[in-house]
């Protein structure tokens, strides 16, 4: 099936507008390693452009046309918006395909995903103007206190490739609710739905300047957005080392970040659970995406009196995952994004083996697919605690097993990482999940599950996994400013000074 891709034009003031350097990015998608388009590639001059149209958006009118406005009134922008990714889902998903080389039935769940985080925001922001002026309880009389809550500004919102409309959707959805105006810079990997949505933005009519979509290279856009003086928040989600250059850039300027990095998430499996539900969940929570999320359960921890049991039955369950063209019917695993990743995944599983790891299932290029960044879901044992395999994030289907003996021993291995984004914990004794949810470091913890996400619910992760975050009230939150504002309001003098003799 040959899919047009449309070519676009960066996405600023409301309109296309083609980069002040006129350079392109190569599309190519994964599944047949060919270009199938180009993206824009904005440098620093597109930048202050798509900035300055943010800032005036934001303040236009004296911030009545958008920043003041009341959230009712940006939530039928959401709606709008919700309805028009539905309408062209099935558009949307297979563009997603082309680009990222992920199966069609992920990227057409995803477009459900921004629909419904576009629905779900549209109601907070309904529900943020009954907030205002919420009265704050303080011990003395010849006061009052409230607090209102303010959009931040003009957001940077910075993206990654693994899901590029959804990630993107966490990100504006909150900030246009909140009433802040945005500049979204997607993966240079990734950036086809980014520039589609542009194109819905314009359909229901957002007030020029709300959204600009400025894709190019993350050295050249990313850079040059993150460091921006007019920028007054940045909202990350990448690598823990590009999160370390935006955290870097944002201090010079004491600007608050958001930021969702990287992982890697144990799942902890105990021996008095079903084995066939275990294993179901422990190959969907480290191959989905191909291993290409953040929160992979990417270290399996499991009993040892059942380890050699599990194993077979994880060999077998994934012996049945469809690996094929991502737009095949029944495929569950398609490509790596790029040869650059593709090569990265496959170095670490060389290096795993060279340390002296079993590679137990997997590790090549699956035999009936010649073209395309192909790699077979792959079991790693055989793994000591110091090895790359164990401490490293893969980000592609890479799953490594360690056993142990007790639930301390579990808790021990699991917090054994610099990271702390997600965990899992499969047992049939709920006293004991109760335990292992306190103890693990974390910022999301599934409980006989691993990897659903709910818009209502917090997203985000502990230690090196990010700062603040996104989903439910905490989105909204991270994209308002608090005033608190004071009155005084007894008649009487406040007396602290003498009154000069004239008064
Ligand atoms: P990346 O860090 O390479 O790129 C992310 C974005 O940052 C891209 O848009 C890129 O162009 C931009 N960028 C790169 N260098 C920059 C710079 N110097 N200044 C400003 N922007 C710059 O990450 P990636 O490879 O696109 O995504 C994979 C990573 O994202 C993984 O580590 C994964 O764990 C993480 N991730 C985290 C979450 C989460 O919610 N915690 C979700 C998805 C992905």
């Amino acid at each position: 099936m040959a899919i047009q891709i449309p070519s676009r034009q960066l996405f600023i003031d409301g309109e296309w507008r083609e980069p002040v350097l006129k350079k392109r990015i190569p599309i190519i998608n994964p599944a047949s390693e060919e270009i199938v388009g180009d993206i824009p590639a904005a440098t620093a001059e597109d930048v202050e452009i798509a900035v300055d149209a943010a800032r005036r958006a934001f303040s236009r009118n004296g911030g009545k046309d958008w920043a003041s406005t009341s959230g009712a009134f940006r939530a039928k922008f959401l709606r709008a918006i919700a309805s028009a990714v539905l309408e062209r889902k099935s558009e949307l998903a297979l563009l997603e395909v082309v680009d990222t080389g992920k199966p069609l039935v992920e990227t057409a769940s995803d477009m459900d995903g921004v629909a419904s985080c576009f629905n779900y925001y549209a109601e907070l922001a309904e529900a943020l103007d009954a907030k205002q002026k919420a009265p704050i309880s303080i011990p003395v009389q010849s006061f009052k206190s409230y607090v209102l809550k303010e959009p931040i500004g003009v957001i940077a919102l910075i993206t990654p490739w693994n899901y590029p409309l959804l990630m993107a959707a966490w990100k504006i959805a909150p900030a246009l609710a909140a009433g802040c105006t945005a500049i979204l810079k997607p993966s240079e990997l990734a950036s086809v739905t980014c520039l589609e949505f542009a194109e819905i933005c314009r359909q229901v009519d957002i007030p020029p300047g709300v959204l600009n979509i400025v894709t190019g290279l993350g050295s050249e856009a990313g850079a040059s957005l993150a460091s921006h003086p007019h920028v007054d928040k940045i909202s990350f989600t990448g690598s823990t080392a590009t999160g370390i250059k935006i955290m870097t850039a944002a201090a010079q300027m004491v600007k608050p970040i958001s930021l969702e990095l990287g992982g890697k998430s144990p799942i902890i499996v105990f021996e008095d659970g079903d084995l066939n539900n275990a294993a179901e969940w422990t190959i969907y929570g480290c191959f989905k995406t191909n291993g290409q999320i953040c929160s992979a359960t990417s270290r399996l921890i499991v009993h040892e009196s059942i380890a050699a049991d599990f194993l077979v039955k994880l060999i077998d369950w994934s012996k049945n995952i469809k690996i094929s063209d991502p737009l095949e019917d029944g495929c569950r695993l398609g490509a790596i994004i790029s040869q650059g990743q593709y090569e990265k995944v496959m170095n670490f599983i060389s290096t795993a083996k060279n340390e002296g790891a079993t590679i137990l299932y997997g590790g090549t290029r699956p035999q009936h697919l010649r073209k395309g960044f192909f790699i077979e879901p792959t079991i790693i044992t055989d793994v000591s605690t110091s090895m790359q395999i164990w401490r490293e994030e893969v980000f592609g289907p890479v799953l490594c097993v360690k056993t142990f003996s007790t639930e301390n021993e579990a808790i021990e291995l699991a917090n054994d990482t610099d990271y702390g984004l997600g965990a899992a914990v499969i047992s049939k004794d709920l006293e004991r999940c109760e335990r292992l949810t306190k103890a693990l470091q974390a910022g999301t913890v599934w409980v006989n599950c691993s990897q659903p996400c709910f818009d209502q619910t917090a997203w985000g992760g502990n230690k090196r996994s990010g700062i603040g975050r996104e989903l439910g009230e905490w989105g909204l939150d991270s994209y308002l400013s608090i005033k608190q504002v004071t009155h005084y309001i007894s008649y009487e003098p406040w007396g602290w000074y003498s009154p000069p003799q004239s008064s």
